[in-house]
């Protein structure tokens, strides 16, 4: 005997039957109660990029280029875009939300295939209204982790790091203390590090402005900041950063509460997301 095809459902007798009911409403208290303070900035693309017939002389492979439908274009970003600075991503918009972030990991590489790398992720879970999408990003505002940065001092009084420092509240033995910096040391211009005087501290020889930047006001004064072209290394606190990779789909559970008939209603949304640890900064 041949099975009919395709297969009829079973229907059950009650339709009610059918739904998941997850309690929309409950996961929405746990987010607000239980999520941390995210700031969310949403991401487009640039839609720049380089010409590159602008690029070549003259010559056959010019002319070639410039006869064809698309003339010379280069796959590539511009890196002078006053947009994108050569990412290739806008941040257009950016807002503060409740949102669970679990997870969260650095998972440093240390000379791995192809140098160091840190493929940490984190699991964002948000209001199902805050869909992300990939290369969004996510600050983590409640939480301050360490950041290593080595910088080659520039004329500018005041400088960026790669992340505006945030301050951390530590809870010693002598009573809380804030801190934003834990060491910083430079070389001379040869790039080497004196043997003595290497070492410099915050509220002496450099401070933090409220902006998170580095101000060697006080140092320069001194005489004991980094000179132009010296470089220097410093750890701070800053707070965690992420890039959306694996954007969550949205999610509906069907439920009967409060009603004659059972309805969808949109469920939390998780995410993973790409810590932004080593590599390119946000300054
Ligand atoms: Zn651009």
């Amino acid at each position: 005997m041949t099975m009919p095809f395709p297969l009829p459902p079973f229907v059950p007798s009650k339709p009610n039957q059918s739904r998941v009911d997850v309690d929309p409403d409950k996961q929405r208290r746990f987010l607000q109660q239980n999520g941390l303070r995210l700031l969310w900035e949403r991401a487009a693309l640039c839609p720049c990029g380089v010409r590159g017939t602008a690029l070549l002389a003259t010559g056959p492979l010019r002319s070639d280029l410039l006869a064809s439908d698309t003339p010379g274009d280069a796959q590539t970003h511009d890196p002078d875009c006053p947009t994108c600075f050569g990412e290739g991503v806008i941040y257009y918009a950016s807002e503060e939300i409740r949102a669970l972030a679990l997870g969260m990991q650095i998972n440093y590489q240390p000379q791995g295939m192809i140098g160091d790398y840190a493929p940490g992720y984190a699991a964002i879970t948000t209001f199902p209204e805050h869909q992300p999408n990939y290369r969004d990003r996510f600050t983590v505002l409640d939480t301050q982790i360490l950041y290593q940065d080595v910088k080659i001092r520039t004329a500018e009084t005041v400088e960026a790091l790669r992340f505006p420092v945030a301050a951390r509240t530590l809870r010693l033995a002598s009573g809380d203390v804030s801190a934003r910096t834990l060491y910083a040391i430079k070389t001379g211009l040869d790039w080497r590090v004196p043997s003595s005087g290497a070492v410099m501290q915050e509220g002496v020889d450099f401070t933090v402005t409220p902006a998170g930047l580095i101000s060697w006001a006080l140092g320069d004064d001194l005489g004991t900041a980094p000179v132009e072209g010296a470089r220097y290394s410093i750890s701070y606190f800053s707070n965690p950063r992420f890039v959306v990779v694996d954007p969550g789909f949205p999610r509906s559970s069907r439920t009967i509460k409060k009603q004659a008939t059972d309805t969808p209603k949109q469920l939390a949304i998780r995410s993973i997301a790409r810590a932004l640890w080593l590599g390119e900064g946000v300054a």
